[in-house]
């Protein structure tokens, strides 16, 4: 497998992707204690493109703070670690992913005198064909906001997401869709949600959501083109009465909502916003927008 011959970044040092191995009693791997991060490098006119480097290392930081982590390592030696890795991995379009996690222990549940370790993988990203998805309302709620740190992105979070997709692939939908404690929409299991009523562009502003990189893009992109941008609760009757609807994130970009559980979103096929949200997108985070070239870390 052409993953073999990759390096990984590994607690300050470069080493080869089969050697970057723990041990069975790491804290992380027993109760989710670890915090991730998805980076997306593209290939650009002007050499390999970071997208929102920046903003991706504050997340980090900020997860693991919430983790009660001391980290051993700055934010600035993260952000050239990972150019540093992405420059000797050669690859162009790539997913790149920081992961810090409480290390080897006597399996305590509160991680005492525990290592920190981190970890940065980079692998290619392959381009998927672009097609709209069903998505099935789980039954499972996203995180009760009380008991999370907003903002945070933790390993254990995503037993929830996980549930919520083996729940959703089992009834033959392509993803889930997950409501808040308050039964409003919030998110994916991994992706934020936007809807576009009457050519507004609409986002749950829930607490229990994963406040996204993309997310934060795509309401400053959609602003750029003219639209109104709106946060607010979203039930799930408006979500269904949209005219279009779309999941973002970092590695799947805008991802296109075709039908809810029973009902087709607008005529049930990609919408005209949708699409041209997606070609801008496309060129933001090639850097060939002048306004949001600052979003494109050279490597
Ligand atoms: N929500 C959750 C739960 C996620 O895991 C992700 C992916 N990181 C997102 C939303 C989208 O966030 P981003 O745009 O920063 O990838």
């Amino acid at each position: 497998m052409v993953l073999l011959k990759l390096k990984t970044w590994f607690n300050g040092e470069i080493i080869e992707y089969e050697d970057a191995k723990v041990h069975i009693s790491v804290h992380a791997l027993h109760y989710g204690t670890g915090c991730i991060e998805g980076i997306h490098s593209y290939k650009t006119e002007k050499g390999i493109g970071i997208f929102r480097l920046k903003e991706h290392v504050e997340r980090f930081f900020k997860s693991a703070f919430a983790l009660g982590m001391k980290l051993d390592f700055s934010k600035d030696e993260i952000i050239k670690a990972v150019k540093d890795l992405v420059r000797l991995n050669k690859l162009e379009d790539s997913y790149i992913r920081p992961i810090a996690f409480y290390g080897q222990s006597d399996l305590e549940v509160y991680p005492k005198n525990i290592k920190v370790n981190i970890a940065i993988i980079s692998v290619p990203s392959e381009k998927k064909e672009i097609k709209g998805i069903k998505v099935k309302t789980s039954k499972f709620s996203r995180i009760n906001p009380e008991a999370l740190v907003y903002g945070a992105k933790i390993s254990g979070f995503y037993a929830n997401s996980i549930m919520a997709m083996h729940e959703a692939r089992q009834q033959g939908y392509d993803e889930a869709l997950l409501l808040d404690n308050k039964g409003k929409v919030a998110e994916g299991p991994a992706q934020n949600i936007f809807i576009i009523k009457n050519n507004k562009i609409l986002t749950p502003n829930s607490k229990s959501i994963l406040p996204g990189v993309t997310r934060d893009s795509m309401i400053e992109i959609g602003k750029e083109l003219g639209f109104e941008v709106i946060e607010k609760e979203i039930e799930l009757e408006e979500l269904k009465e949209a005219d279009e609807a779309f999941y973002t994130g970092t590695l799947s970009e805008i991802v296109p909502i075709i039908k809810v559980d029973d009902t087709a979103i607008g005529d049930g096929r990609i919408g005209k916003v949708t699409e041209k949200l997606m070609k801008k997108f496309g060129e933001v985070v090639k850097g060939k927008v002048e306004k949001f070239s600052g979003w494109v870390d050279r490597v």
